[in-house]
Order: C-alpha cells, then structure tokens, then sequence
C-alpha cells in the first residue's frame, strides 16, 4: 500500500526506538499537586475552591469561562493548600490551585445515566465533553467541545483521527493505539456523531506498522478506514494531514471546518469516550519520557498537576550531562527551565538531552531551502527579515499567520538563523495590536 503525504517537510531522526516498545505504565499519584486553571487555548478556567477547602478526586476545582475556556478537575483527594499563582510550562506564572494527596483516591461522585453512550444526542456527548475539561491532547490543547461543534453553514463530511505523532521521540499516542484500540475507536464514533460527519479516516505514519494493521483490521466493525501516511514531519499538522488524506486544501487564515473536515488526536477520542461513558473528567493523561538525558525513558500515564521532578525522578532522574529539558516534542515544544512546572493537559512528553552550545547565527546565503521545506508553503527567511524590521502589514501580507511553528525551516537553515523565534514574536506582535484594536 501506498503510504500518503503532503508536500515539502523534512525528516528528523526519529529516536523512537527508545520507548516504542514500553508499554503505558501509571505513575502513582505524587504527595502534591499544582494544577492550573490555565491548561488550554483560552481564558482560564475561575477557581472554586479557596485554602483549606477538601477536593475528591475528579472534583471540578476550576469552572469553564466562558466558550473559549475549559474547566479543570482535581487529580486526587486531598486538601487545598493554596490558590495562587504558579511557575507554568507556557513560560509565564499561572493561577493554580495546589492540593495536598491524601492518598486516599476518594472519587467524587458521579451520576452514570448512560448506558449506551451511543444513544446520546451531539449536543449531549458534547455537554459530557465539555463537563470533563476535555481538551485536544496532541499539544493545542483546544476546547474539545467548541470543535465538536461546526457551524451550522459549514457541513462536516469528514472525521479525521490523527494517529500520526510525528514528533521525533513521543511514542505514548504509538501505545495508545495498541493498548486501548477500542477506546479510541468508540470516541471516534461519538465525535463522528457530534460532528455529523459520514466518514472516519484514522491517518497513521508507516513507522507504526503495528499500529495501522490492528486498525485496519479493528475499524471495519466501527465503519471506518484506515489510511496509512509517509513518516515525515510535519504529517501530523491539521492542514497537511487533510491534504495528505483528501487532497484538500484549507484556506489561508481557514480552519478544517472550511473544508468539511475536524481532526482529533487519539488521545482527544479516548478521553471523549470516557467523558461520556463513565463521565471521567481530564484528570490524567499519557505522555513519554524520552532522551538521552533520561535515566530510564518510559511511557506513562500521569496525573495532571504532578511535577516534572516527580515525573523525571520516577524516571531514574536525569543524567549529569543533560542540559535542555522541553516539554511536547523536540520540534515544537516548549524549553523549560525548572522541574518545578507542573504536567498539564497539553503535556505531550518531558524529554531532556545534552546538546554542544548552539552554533553562531550566520547571516542569510539565499539558499531557499527554507522555502522549500515549508509545509505550508511560506516564506520564512523573508517573514523573520520583516519581524526583525517592525515591518509587521508586510509580514501579515506574507502569511505570517498561517506559521504554525512547525520548526521545519530552522532545522534546515544552514546558517542557523533563529527563524521560529522571529515569526513567533512577529506573529505575537501583530496579534496583540489586534486585540488592542478591538478592547
Ligand atoms: S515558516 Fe512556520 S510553518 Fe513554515 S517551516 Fe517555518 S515554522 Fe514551519
Ligand atoms: S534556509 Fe536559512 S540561509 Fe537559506 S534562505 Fe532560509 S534563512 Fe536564508
């Protein structure tokens, strides 16, 4: 079978081989918890809990605000110890509420009144979506429920679940895929439903092949298909897995609902399924724990809220020579400079390696290479040039906006030019003049 792909992208090393093959393992809970009220694309989640107040595990502890927002639930029993601001993965201080374990696992009571979650309605299974805090889990971290509702001129043909995890290093969608295939399939179904959509096409890359054939042969009795995709980064980005599966192209500044489509990560169906089966909110979930600079890599189901201390030290600690610690994949995550940042809902992976200083910053020979590799077909050499000169209408005219940071350009850029940083900070920039426009 012929794998499919979309144009341009590059093809890091893949370094998977490190934790493909260990399975999902479930850290205990830690003594504390630091979960912010911030895990999403959005507004923050306003507390409901003060100090001193006793939480269940699985008790909202932070209600949605609004659409674009999403509520956060306790991890474990236990006590509130404050509600205060918090070192954050995103690199600013947060509000979070930090909660002593009991150890007790006390659930909070949930009413079950479903039987068959397929007998609920779309705005049903999207209520339970939106009462469990679900968020996507690749890494946006965009309110589940909003996605699950198209709007109302914009047909959904075309469910897509995105199992392509095209990060070098993550492994834990990979496991995912082989430990709860069912799961994840009876989510895609209740988000087909949701969505209103007659298709559902799984896309994975062709470094899963054991995940593609239990597929293959699993998602016939949910109707759906199974497309296998050319291992390539970045595969698994909204618009270049459309392209790559139905050849269609979403418009600039567009979103997939602009081309009959939504897109969900595996780990988004399989907390779907939960929130409507069991009416389990997002208080967990999986990620890998990879590096060279990681003592014992593992795969592991964490509960949000625990520290990546905990997490790294659960691990085997860190190595003496490790010097970069990233959370989500080494393209497109986020450096952190503390092990004191808590996992939060879009934390995908930890990893940590040693890398020599970074080499110096050439100035630009014009090769176009970044060009060429630009999956979404931009212009990143020029868009940097733009920022670095506040020349942000030129930018805006250029796409600057349809970036999604893939980080393709700068791993091929022979002169070491800091592209991401300059497009992120023109990107910043203009929409924080929009936003000042418009309040
Ligand atoms: S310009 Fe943006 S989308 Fe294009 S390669 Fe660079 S980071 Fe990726
Ligand atoms: S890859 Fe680097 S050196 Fe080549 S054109 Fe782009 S910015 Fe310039």
């Amino acid at each position: 079978m012929k794998a499919k792909t979309f144009p341009h992208g590059v093809h890091p090393p893949e370094v998977k081989e490190l934790t493909a093959e260990k399975a999902l393992e479930r850290m205990p809970a830690p003594e504390k918890v630091v979960i912010p009220l911030l895990q999403h694309f959005g507004k923050p989640a306003k507390p409901l809990v003060q100090k001193g107040d006793e939480v269940l595990l699985g008790q909202k502890i932070g209600e949605a605000d609004g659409l674009f927002s999403a509520s956060v639930h306790s991890s474990v029993s236990g006590k509130v110890l404050s509600v205060d601001s918090h070192i954050h993965p995103g690199g600013n201080p947060a509000p979070a509420v930090t909660i002593a374990n009991d150890g007790q696992d006390s659930p909070f009571p949930v009413k079950k009144d479903v039987k068959d979650p397929f007998s609920l309605t779309p705005d049903e299974i999207r209520e339970k979506v939106r009462e469990a805090g679900v968020v996507g889990l690749g890494g946006a971290a965009f309110p589940t429920a909003v996605k699950l509702s198209p709007p109302k001129d914009k047909p959904i043909d075309t469910l897509i679940i995105n199992g392509c995890e095209c990060e070098p290093l993550l492994t834990s969608d990979y496991r995912l895929m082989l430990e709860a295939p069912d799961d994840v399939l009876k989510g895609s179904v209740l988000a087909r439903m949701a969505t209103g959509a007659e298709h559902l096409i799984v896309g994975i890359e062709d470094n899963k092949k054991k995940a593609f054939a239990l597929f293959q042969e699993k998602i016939r009795e949910y109707k759906g298909e199974a497309v296998l995709l050319k291992t390539k980064y970045p595969e698994g980005a909204e618009k270049n897995l459309i392209y790559a599966i139905l050849r269609r192209e979403v418009p600039r500044g567009g979103l997939p609902f602009d081309v009959g489509v939504v897109v969900q990560n595996v780990g988004t169906a399989k907390a779907i399924w939960e929130a409507a089966k069991e009416g389990k909110p997002l208080y967990e979930r999986a990620l890998t724990v990879s590096g060279q600079a990681i003592s014992e890599p593992k795969n592991l189901i964490v509960r949000i809220g625990t520290s990546f201390q905990d997490v790294t030290e659960f691990c085997g600690g860190l190595k003496e020579e490790g010097n970069i610690l990233v959370m989500g994949g080494p393209m497109m995550g986020l450096a952190q400079w503390s092990l004191d940042v808590p996992v939060i809902k879009g934390t995908s992976g930890i990893l940590a390696w040693a890398v020599r200083e970074p080499g110096p910053e050439y100035p630009c020979i014009r090769c176009s290479r970044c060009i060429e590799h630009c999956p979404m077909v931009l212009a990143p050499t020029q868009l940097a040039k733009y920022t670095r000169f506040n020349k942000l209408e030129e930018a805006e005219k250029w796409g600057i906006l349809d970036c999604v940071e893939c980080g393709s350009c700068q791993y091929i850029c022979p002169s070491n030019i800091l592209l991401v940083h300059w497009i992120r900070l023109g990107k910043n920039k203009i929409l924080s003049l929009r936003q000042k426009k418009s309040s």
